[in-house]
C-alpha cells in the first residue's frame, strides 16, 4: 500500500480533535479526579466542568444550560428521545410515530423497536433532493400522531430539511419534534428556539470532541421516560456517572465551532464546490446527489456510472483517500444506500455513490489530489467492469 499521501475526507464519519479539546480533555483527566456526583470540593469541581461544557453545549444550539442532557453518543441522544417520548405518549394513547426514509439507523432502528412494543410508524417519501415537504407530513398526521423525527441535515448527502416548517406542523396538531442534528450542530446555526422544535440530539465526535459522547435538548415541559435508570445524574433523565473529560472536551469542541461556524462554513463550502465542480469536470458520466442548493457545506455525493462504490472507495484507500459510501454489506452483498433508495434512486445509483465529507483541515491541494487521482482509478474500474461483462 502506498502510504505517502493521506487525505481524510470523511468528516461525517468522524472528525479529527482540535488540540485545544485534546488539551483539556487530558487537563480534566489529570487535575479533575472527583465524581460530579459527590459533595466534597473534589466533586464539586468536577461538577463545574460538566456545567462549563453545558453553557457552551446550550450556547452552540441556543438553548438554556439546563434543558441540555449528556449522553454517550447521538445514538443515544435519538434512542433517549424517540423511546422517552413514546413511553411518555403511551398513557395518552397518542402512539403512532412520523419520521422519514432518509433517516440514520439510530432512528430508524429505535423506531423498528418501538413498533414491535406496539407503536404505529409512517415513514414518509422524500423527494429526489432528499427535502421533506412540509404538506407531505401534514397529510400523513392523525389524530393518534404523538412524535414526529425529521433529521436536521442528511449524513450521507447533506440534504438540509425545512425543520422550523415541519415543526410547525407537527406543534399544529400537538405532537412532539425530534431532530436527529448530528450532521448539521457544529456545521449550521442552530437555534432551537427560532426552529420551534422539542428535542434536538447532537454528537460531540462529528466537530471535534471525543468520540463516545453527545447531548439531547430536552425543551422544559417536554415529558420523556429516562432510559438509563440509576442514579440521579443530569436531573433524573440520564443515569450514569458522566464522562466527565469526554464531556468538558464536548464544551471547548462546542464552543470552537461556534466561534468558526461561519468562517468554516465558508471556506469548507468553497473547497467543496472546487471539488464537485473538479470531479464533474474530469470524470464522465457522474452525477451529484442532494440538493445542490440545500446541503450542509462539507458534504458531497456522487454517483459514478458502472462502478460499485466499495470498489472505489478501496482504490482510492489504496491512494491514502479515505471517503466513504452509504452502502452497507450485508451477507456478503452490498446493500444500496437506504438513504438514496428513499429519495427514489434505482439500486444501481444507491451502490455506485460515493460520500466526500470535508472539515476545518482540508487543504486546497488535497482537493487537487483527490481531482487527479479519481479519472484514472475510475477509468480502471470501470474497465474491469467492462471485461467482467463480456466474460458472464
Ligand atoms: N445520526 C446521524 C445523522 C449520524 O450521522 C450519526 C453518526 O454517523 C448518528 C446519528 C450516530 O451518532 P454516534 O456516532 O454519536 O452514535
Amino acid at each position: 500500500m502506498r502510504t505517502a499521501v493521506r487525505i481524510y475526507l470523511d468528516y461525517n464519519a468522524t472528525a479529527p480533535v482540535p488540540t485545544e479539546v485534546a488539551a483539556e480533555v487530558a487537563r480534566v483527566l489529570r487535575e479533575e479526579p472527583g465524581n460530579p456526583s459527590s459533595v466534597h470540593a473534589f466533586g464539586q469541581r468536577a461538577k463545574a466542568c460538566l456545567d462549563e461544557a453545558r453553557q457552551s453545549v446550550g450556547a452552540l444550539i441556543e438553548a438554556e444550560p439546563s434543558e441540555v442532557v449528556f449522553t454517550a453518543s447521538g445514538t443515544e441522544a435519538n434512542n433517549l428521545a424517540l423511546r422517552g417520548a413514546a413511553e411518555a405518549l403511551a398513557v395518552t394513547g397518542r402512539r403512532h410515530i412520523v419520521t422519514t426514509g432518509i433517516e440514520h439507523e439510530a432512528v430508524l432502528a429505535t423506531l423498528k423497536a418501538l413498533e414491535r412494543q406496539g407503536c404505529t410508524v409512517t415513514i414518509l417519501p422524500v423527494g429526489e433532493t432528499g427535502v421533506l415537504a412540509p404538506d407531505v407530513l401534514a397529510a400523513a398526521i392523525t389524530p393518534e400522531t404523538g412524535l414526529v423525527s425529521v433529521m436536521t441535515a442528511n449524513n450521507e448527502v447533506g440534504t438540509i430539511q425545512p425543520i422550523a416548517d415541519l415543526a410547525a406542523v407537527a406543534r399544529s396538531h400537538r405532537a412532539i419534534f425530534h431532530t436527529d442534528a448530528v450532521q448539521a450542530a457544529g456545521k449550521l446555526p442552530l437555534s432551537v428556539r427560532l426552529l420551534g422544535i422539542d428535542l434536538l440530539s447532537l454528537s460531540g465526535h462529528k466537530f471535534g470532541s471525543p468520540k463516545g459522547v453527545g447531548a439531547l435538548w430536552i425543551r422544559r415541559g417536554v415529558r420523556l421516560i429516562a432510559q438509563m435508570t440509576g442514579g440521579r445524574q443530569e436531573r433524573n433523565r440520564r443515569a450514569g456517572t458522566e464522562n466527565v473529560s469526554s464531556i468538558a472536551g464536548l464544551g471547548v469542541a462546542a464552543r470552537l465551532a461556534r466561534e468558526r461556524l461561519v468562517t468554516h462554513a465558508t471556506s469548507i463550502g468553497a473547497l467543496r464546490d472546487h471539488l464537485e465542480r473538479g470531479i464533474l469536470a474530469a470524470v464522465p458520466h457522474v452525477a451529484v446527489n442532494g440538493d445542490p442548493a440545500r446541503r450542509v457545506a462539507n458534504t458531497t455525493n456522487i454517483s459514478f456510472d458502472g462502478i460499485e462504490a466499495e470498489s472505489l472507495l478501496i482504490a482510492l484507500d489504496l491512494e491514502g483517500i479515505a471517503v466513504s459510501t452509504g452502502s452497507a454489506c450485508s451477507s456478503g452483498s452490498l446493500e444500496p444506500s437506504h438513504v438514496l433508495k428513499a429519495m427514489g434512486f434505482s439500486n444501481a445509483r444507491s451502490r455506485n455513490s460515493l460520500r466526500f465529507s470535508l472539515g476545518p483541515s482540508t487543504k486546497a491541494e488535497e482537493v487537487d489530489a483527490v481531482i487527479a487521482t479519481l479519472p484514472r482509478l475510475v477509468t480502471k474500474l470501470r474497465g474491469l467492469g467492462r471485461t467482467a461483462g463480456a466474460v458472464r
